[in-house]
């Protein structure tokens, strides 16, 4: 496990773009951790890095479920807020995305956690106050 603690949210994506550096596809970035503390963010940062998309196009995907950037690698950044727990994802047509060679980043992955089998980091998000962030890191 590894851990880093941010002071803003421009280190936060800092880390990301870091990080970004380590991801080989295909991979799924399970991103965790309560409202406000930093899943988007930190994905404006990953996925900036990867070269698919600048920073300012990457916006949560709350509403739309899935956005889709790149081709080389393909990346999809999910969000589940909005996903009662244990439904069954299947149902979101979904499943032809896990499967490509990509890299998907899954905000509020807790909610699919049973449903990846490849390579995977878990990234859970921590508020600690003020601007203050800790986020830990395991690869799987
Ligand atoms: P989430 O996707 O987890 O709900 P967001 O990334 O959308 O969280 O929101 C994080 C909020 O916290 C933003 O308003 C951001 O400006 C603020 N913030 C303050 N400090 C940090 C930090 N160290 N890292 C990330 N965001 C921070
Ligand atoms: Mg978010």
């Amino acid at each position: 496990m590894r851990e880093f603690v941010t002071q803003s949210d421009d280190e936060t994506i800092a880390l990301g773009r870091r990080l970004a550096t380590e991801v080989r596809a295909p991979l799924v970035v399970l991103l965790l951790g309560d409202m406000g503390a930093g899943k988007t963010t930190f994905s404006k940062g990953l996925i900036s890095g990867l070269g698919v998309a600048a920073e300012e196009e990457v916006a949560s995907p709350t509403f739309t479920l899935v956005h889709q950037y790149g081709r080389d690698p393909r990346v999809f950044h999910v969000d589940l807020y909005r996903i009662e727990p244990g439904r069954d994802l299947d149902t979101l047509g979904l499943e032809d995305v896990w499967e490509q060679n990509a890299v998907i980043l899954v905000e509020w992955g807790e909610k699919a956690s049973g449903l990846f089998h490849g390579p995977r980091w878990e990234l859970h998000f921590e508020d600690l106050g003020g601007d203050r962030r800790r986020i830990r890191l395991k690869e799987f």
